[in-house]
């Protein structure tokens, strides 16, 4: 299992914990071995279910249990996971959330169920390379997302899920025919400045797209272009059908660092976030009440500051969310082809739909 780092420290590296081990006796004999828990590795099973899906059971789950019960393996997953005690937060909300993850996730006592997923194919035009990120996200702590590219957008989707929005949804989504151009520093610390901006290119982008249903019939679904392409055709970047005015707003190969400050009032778990950044765009983030309840695409600003770094502004939360890219590497992990990555981003998101 890999774990975040603790929060709000996105550039730690993230860790490792071992679950199961399986040793190889001979030919078609194994002995599986539970390790969850503190008080050593002990019987357990994996089944491979089907193609790409295996589960694990644990035989004796009596050795998860602590003498000190419940309250124990609280603060010891507290300890480790969070790397903080309860006394530290003070945030009675946060302190509810932890609570509801510890719940959930210790329930399964170490019996899941796997299914496979590959890391986003990457191209030489992307904007950055894609891949895994670990980034912060409020009371929630540290959540992994995977950055891709589908052409004329980016989506960032969840690996991890909390008690708002489950993995497999599209946290945010990135609109990269819409660059934002902000402020000079001491604009950009007004917050009503900011929100001004994004708002008119959301309306731009509205009317764009009543304009292209009105004219062309409906619009394809965003980012579902590239995946009805022929396999390894290259996708319809650039190749924007209305040309002329959209063309001036293709994302520019390189960019200045210019020096980039949140806005007053904006809200970041940490606060040695980048002060210069390569550009912007616009962007939606998709907020929900506990359990998924009414999820909305709500207006916000992606901020790339390098190539292992991007921000984003959640407006309507006023809050910032940091992203730093997960450095380790993961063999065999790549899709065998685009289709087969998009393919698989949709049944990971029908999941917890
Ligand atoms: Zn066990």
């Amino acid at each position: 299992m890999y774990l975040p780092p603790h929060d709000p420290h996105v550039d730690d590296p993230m860790r490792f914990k071992p679950l199961f081990r399986v040793h190889l006796m001979e030919r078609k004999s194994a002995t599986v071995e539970c390790m969850y828990g503190h008080k050593g590795p002990h019987n357990g099973h994996i089944q491979i279910v089907k193609k790409d899906e295996f589960s694990t059971k644990c035989n004796q789950t009596d050795h998860h249990r602590m003498s000190g019960g419940r309250q124990e393996e609280f603060r010891t997953w507290l300890r480790e996971e969070w790397g903080r005690t309860l006394e530290d937060i003070f945030h009675e909300h946060m302190q509810e959330l932890i609570l509801m993850k510890f719940i959930y996730t210790s329930q399964y006592d170490n019996c899941l169920t796997y299914r496979r997923i590959y890391l986003p194919p990457s191209r030489p035009d992307d904007l950055i390379k894609p891949g895994l990120f670990k980034g912060t996200y409020g009371s929630h702590g540290l959540e992994i997302v995977m950055l891709s590219f589908h052409g004329r957008c980016a989506r960032g989707t969840k690996i991890t899920g909390d008690p708002n929005i489950p993995a497999g949804q599209q946290t945010v989504e990135i609109d990269l025919r819409h660059r934002i151009q902000l402020p000079d520093v001491e604009n950009l610390r007004n917050f009503n400045e900011l929100s001004r901006l994004v708002l008119e290119v959301r309306e731009q982008v509205r009317q764009e797209q009543q304009q292209q249903q009105d004219g062309e019939g409906p619009a394809p679904p965003q980012g579902l272009l590239s995946a009805r392409g022929p396999p390894g055709a290259p996708a319809e970047e650039g190749g924007d059908p209305r040309g002329g005015a959209a063309a001036a707003e293709q994302p520019a190969q390189s960019g200045q660092g210019q020096p980039f400050v949140l806005p007053v009032g904006v809200s970041s778990r940490n606060e040695d976030y980048p002060r210069t950044c390569r550009m912007c765009f616009y962007g939606t983030g998709l907020i929900a009440g506990h359990g998924f309840t009414s999820p909305e695409r709500t207006p916000g600003v992606f901020v790339l500051f390098d190539e292992d770094r991007f921000g984003f502004v959640w407006l309507e939360l006023k809050s910032f969310s940091l992203y730093s890219r997960v450095q380790a590497t993961f063999r065999n992990a790549d899709a065998p082809s685009p289709q087969a990555f998009e393919e698989m981003l949709k049944n990971i998101q029908s999941l917890t739909s």
